[in-house]
């Protein structure tokens, strides 16, 4: 019982709009029975106060507690003050309009709230297996991988899987902000929490519960939430010293008052509304009501900020720095030929390599092992195998060790280039390739590959220049392979032949030299550079779980153009935050010259106090409704 009251009451603040609604009856009540029954006069007017004063008196005892002085306080006392001096109906009006202002916030914030948690809503409660023909309906949690599920038309799809049966399309605006449905049929993958359009179908599931696409999100939105947790820390530092500041302020003009000789009821008054139109609500709030807005309309279009921390550091970036492999290029790297170097069959050569390769998560790796596997050819797995990030990758078998990289993993390795290899090798650097050599204590041969670029990846670097955003590829790939893509993709400046930490190094230095630089890639040898960047942003579903961990920014749509989409809506939200600011100061700093120039009525400063705080907060919620212009000409990127 005593919980359900803690819920009802303090977390969800049911009592919050009530209570409003019954500190103004009682205000009416106290000014009619001026005339009617003066003797009850006080009895409305604590009624008042006690409906009035509820919630602030929770939050700033909470707030005491914590050692703190905060706003609900200073309110307070200004209303208490009133009620001292025979003001009780000021400050009974006074605690009305304050009320209904944290009501009021209460509930545009939670519109923000509502954005992020629709989220967590899209979790399907059970799902539909089938097991030996027979349908069963079991809870998500009891899904496992393999397991066969149906999904009827118009049922969100309960896991991420691939359609075995059926077809039909899906609407994975979710994950990826397009909403454009999306084909499905034998084979295509899906994913848990997306809408599932007029066809059923029968799906394998590949993923535990933990680990769906949507489970991530869940996690991500949960960290961003509690990373404004410590933004707000640093704000209600603020709010205390200035809620002293403010406090010593009133006392000081009421001792000065006096000193000059001013009437104690008229020095006390505007001491009181001093109080009030000094207190620091409107820029309290300025900072999270835009964050939280900007945060909740990112996450609509695929973009998850992890906090507001992102959010201010990617507004401030100069430069992006891109990775080649899986982010200027597609994910799909593919095999276009093998040389041998010893006479034996390029499929010998190719099985060796993916035996040694089937364990990487590269996408090298992977174009290696498939195209084996397109052949038709069988490899042993081999089971110890080195890594050399941004090299390549050594297996031990009992007898020898083969190795499959880079030419920079023999330099390395102090292993001479043969003249041969060395011809080959500008063979395929002419042909723009990146080579591969594969050598097992003798040189076996070269397999050359290729990925493209992606298709939007020119207009998403133009998109970002416009913006004044330099423009950087770091790439560990030969420096043929990255002229050729930055020259597709319009990248003036890029530097190849980068192994992981030499990539963290280019980015200090960039940073060194034009400021804050964000570092787009996918976790593949990158990490460090997405880790040291000012901003690291992790691209498409098929990151990999670091990238994902050390980003602070995380698109889910495998589509360039997002990258300068959340900086634009990073700098909307940062000039919100400075509107909000300047506004809020703006307002403070003409009320007080007015308490003290013209000495207005408390009821005046209540209003235009708590009037600035809402304007400040329905500011921030403009930003759920933005849109990213990526005007043509002029670069006139602003909101919609
Ligand atoms: P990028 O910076 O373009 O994403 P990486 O740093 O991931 O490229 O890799 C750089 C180079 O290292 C590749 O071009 C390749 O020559 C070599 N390499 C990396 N991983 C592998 C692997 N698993 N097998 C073979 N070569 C690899
Ligand atoms: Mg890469």
């Amino acid at each position: 019982m005593g919980k359900w009251i803690h819920r009802f009451v303090l977390e969800e603040r049911r009592l919050e709009f009530p209570f409003v609604g019954l500190t103004l009856t009682a205000l009416i009540g106290g000014i009619a029975s001026r005339w009617a029954a003066p003797g009850a006069q006080g009895v409305f007017w604590v009624a008042a106060y006690l409906f009035g004063g509820f919630y602030g008196v929770i939050d700033g005892a909470l707030a005491l507690r914590g050692g703190r002085l905060d706003v609900n306080l200073l309110m307070l006392l200004s209303a208490l003050g009133a009620a001292l001096i025979g003001h009780a109906e000021e400050g009974g009006t006074l605690l009305f309009l304050f009320s209904l202002s944290n009501a009021l916030q209460t509930m545009a914030l939670e519109r923000t709230r509502r954005a992020i948690r629709q989220l967590l809503n899209l979790r399907p409660p059970v799902a539909r297996r089938i097991r030996e023909g027979k349908e069963e309906t079991i809870p998500i949690e009891a899904i496992e991988v393999g397991d066969h599920l149906l999904v009827r038309p118009g049922e969100r799809i309960p896991a991420d899987g691939v359609v075995v049966a059926g077809s039909s399309t899906a609407d994975e605006s979710l994950l990826t902000g397009e909403s454009m449905p999306v084909p499905k049929g034998p084979g295509d993958p899906v994913f848990e929490g997306t809408l599932n359009g007029y066809g059923a179908l029968e799906i394998r599931v590949t993923q535990p519960t933990s680990d769906t696409m949507l489970a991530r999100i869940i996690h991500l939105v949960e960290e961003a939430q509690a990373q404004r947790a410590r933004t707000q820390q640093a704000i209600d530092r603020f709010e205390q010293r200035y809620a002293w500041a403010v406090l010593a302020g009133a006392a000081l003009t009421l001792v000065l008052s006096g000193l000059w000789g001013e009437a104690f009821d008229r020095a006390f008054y505007r001491a009181m509304t001093l109080l009030v139109v000094a207190s620091p609500c409107a820029l309290v709030i300025s900072t999270p009501a835009a964050f939280l807005s900007a945060i909740a309309a990112g996450a609509r279009r695929g973009i998850l900020f992890k906090g507001g921390m992102a959010l201010e550091r990617l507004a401030q970036v100069r430069g992006v720095a891109m990775d080649k492999t899986g982010t200027l290029t597609e994910n799909r790297v593919t095999v276009q030929a093998v040389r041998t170097l010893n006479g034996n069959h390029p499929d010998a050569i190719l099985a060796l390599a993916a035996a040694v390769e089937a364990r990487s998560e590269h996408p090298i790796a992977r174009a290696i092992v498939e195209e084996a596997r397109a052949r038709g050819l069988s490899f042993p797995e081999i089971r110890e195998v080195k890594a050399r990030p941004g090299l390549g990758v050594i297996g031990l078998t009992p007898t020898n060790s083969i190795w499959v990289g880079s030419p920079r993993l023999f330099q390395e390795q102090g292993i001479p280039l043969p003249d041969e290899v060395r011809a080959l090798l500008e063979e395929s650097q002419r042909a723009g390739r990146t080579p591969l050599l594969v050598y097992d204590g003798q040189w076996q041969g070269l397999i050359e590959v290729a990925d493209r670029v992606r298709p939007e990846a020119a207009e998403a670097v133009q998109a970002l220049r416009r913006m004044g955003i330099e423009v950087v590829m770091l790439t560990g790939d030969q420096p043929s392979v990255a002229r050729a893509v930055a020259r597709t993709v319009g990248i003036r400046r890029f530097e190849a032949g980068l192994l992981p930490e030499e990539k963290l190094e280019r980015i200090r230095a960039l940073a060194r030299s034009i400021g804050p630089v964000a570092m787009v890639g996918d976790g593949m040898n990158d990490a460090p550079a997405l880790a040291a960047a000012s901003v690291g942003i992790a691209m498409g579903k098929m990151s990999s779980d670091v990238a994902v961990e050390t980003a602070d920014v995380v698109l889910l749509q495998e589509d360039l153009r997002r990258v300068a989409e959340a900086i634009a809506l990073a700098r909307a939200a940062m000039r919100t935050v400075w509107q909000n600011l300047a506004f809020a100061s703006g307002v403070i700093v003409l009320l007080v010259a007015l308490t003290f120039g013209v000495g207005i009525p408390l009821p005046v400063a209540v209003v235009g106090h708590e009037g600035s705080t809402l304007l400040v907060v329905l500011n921030g919620l403009r930003l759920l409704r933005w849109r990213w212009r990526s005007a043509g000409g002029g670069g006139n990127l602003s909101r919609g």
